[in-house]
């Protein structure tokens, strides 16, 4: 469920007009729903409700300090891929004893952040990796606490791009080869083994491959616990999906996944940590866009956007669908035409075959379900400005990260005295 809704044939953010945002901060803009973060945030921390669980927010689905802000205050904690991930969640506020450090490739800078800090654990994904982490704590003369990510060699089921729990997949240490690197960090002086870590990707849309590879998971701290390890931290990952287009079956609800991983981890006296990205942001926030230009080409007709590809990528990077709206409800038939941007790549597509009313040029464009995987991975690419963020709340909205304009980036250029 999210809070935008039509009124009286408008599409309203919470309390705010939709059009009253895109006249004032104009388009594209990215508007984000407060009590929308905080519902989602909230019911998904009631389905584990008995088990207490840390729900720590993927900074990477939307690391807007703002966003950040708004979880923090509600009790999240945070799962941060980089030291860039990290400095964003502590400086909105995120307790170092609420955040993961989750990532194959981090480097020594980015552990030494961390350790000063005082951050939760470090899931580690590598031997080589933990050597590493083992010669920084000793240099700070600190002990990283440390959860393995385990590859459980399950298929999501999920589209490849997202999948991260096969054997082919480059997270996660293998689950035949995982006692090892235990009995490795036994030997290590500034290492200590805190918990067992899992994530198996993203947009997962069936219940079963979690309970497999949370099953496996399962056994191995039983393993570990009898080899004499003092596990106490069980981190799930993220990856639950949400509901993108309204013609197919909504995902499993949180109560479900929450009543599987009771089931599943029924007696094992572990904290459990959690870490939704997705479920958390993307329904909270949309992409709001102008239509330039309707362009009636032989066979089919397209609606030109302002908005682009550089501003949303996940349908060029992942076929991934959006249902796209009108913000003002229009008269007459329906018909279908293609949603596209003005960026030079034919990958700039938001949507083929589209049922739609017809759309004249000025119109409003919602994007939906834009809120995570979004303005992070916005770009300026065709030298287009950095997106512009609005957070929503009540009646209030905010800009709370103005559009980059091009000359901003044109005065991050040098030019060398040689030209
Ligand atoms: C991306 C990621 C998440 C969040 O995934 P969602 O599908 O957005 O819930 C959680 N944990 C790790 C390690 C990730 O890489």
């Amino acid at each position: 469920m999210d809070h935008f809704n039509s009124r009286n044939g408008v599409m309203f953010a919470e309390d705010v007009d939709l059009r009253t945002i895109a006249d004032a901060v104009g388009t594209p803009v990215y508007v984000y729903s407060s009590a929308t973060l905080e519902r989602h945030f909230n019911v998904f921390h009631e389905a584990f409700a008995p088990l207490d669980p840390l729900v720590c927010f993927a900074v990477k689905a939307n690391s807007n300090q703002a966003v950040l802000a708004t979880l923090a205050k509600a009790g999240a904690g945070a799962d941060v891929v980089s030291g860039g991930e990290l400095k964003r969640a502590l400086a909105a506020g995120i307790a170092p004893e609420k955040i993961v450090f989750s990532g194959v490739g981090k480097t020594a800078d980015e552990m030494r952040l961390a350790l000063e800090a005082g951050i939760l654990q470090f899931n580690i994904e590598s031997e080589p990796e933990l050597e590493a982490l083992n010669a920084v704590a000793a240099s700070l003369g600190v002990v990283a606490p440390v959860s393995v990510r385990v590859n459980p060699d399950v298929d999501a089921k999920t589209h490849a791009k997202i999948s991260t729990g096969k054997a082919e997949n480059k997270f996660g240490i293998s689950w035949q080869k995982v006692d090892m690197l235990y009995e490795r960090m036994r030997t290590m002086a500034n290492i200590k083994a805190t918990g067992v870590d899992v994530h198996i990707g993203s947009q997962l849309t069936e219940l079963e491959p979690f309970r497999a590879a949370f099953a496996r998971v399962v056994e191995l701290v039983k393993s570990l616990r009898a080899a004499g390890h003092d596990i106490h931290h069980i981190d799930l990952g993220g990856g639950l999906g949400i509901p993108y287009d309204p013609d197919v079956a909504a995902p499993p609800a949180p109560a479900a996944y929450g009543a599987l991983i009771r089931d599943v981890l029924a007696g094992l006296d572990c904290r459990i940590i959690l870490e939704p990205g997705r479920l958390i942001a993307g329904n909270a926030g949309i992409l709001l866009t102008r239509v330039l230009y309707e362009k009636i080409g032989d066979n089919r007709t397209f609606y030109i956007l302002d908005g682009a590809m550089n501003d949303l990528m996940r349908p060029a990077m992942y076929d991934a669908f959006h249902h796209i709206v009108p913000v003002e409800d229009q008269a007459g038939d329906s018909f279908a035409a293609d949603f596209v941007g003005p960026v030079c790549e034919s990958s700039d597509v938001f949507g083929t075959g589209r049922a739609t009313k017809r759309l004249k040029a000025g119109d409003l464009v919602a994007i939906k379900s834009a809120g995570a995987y979004g303005a992070v991975m916005s770009s300026t690419y065709n030298s287009r400005p950095l997106v512009a963020e609005v957070l929503v709340k009540g009646d209030a909205y905010a800009v709370v990260r103005p559009r980059v304009e091009v000359e901003d980036l044109i005065a991050m250029d040098k030019v060398p005295d040689w030209i």
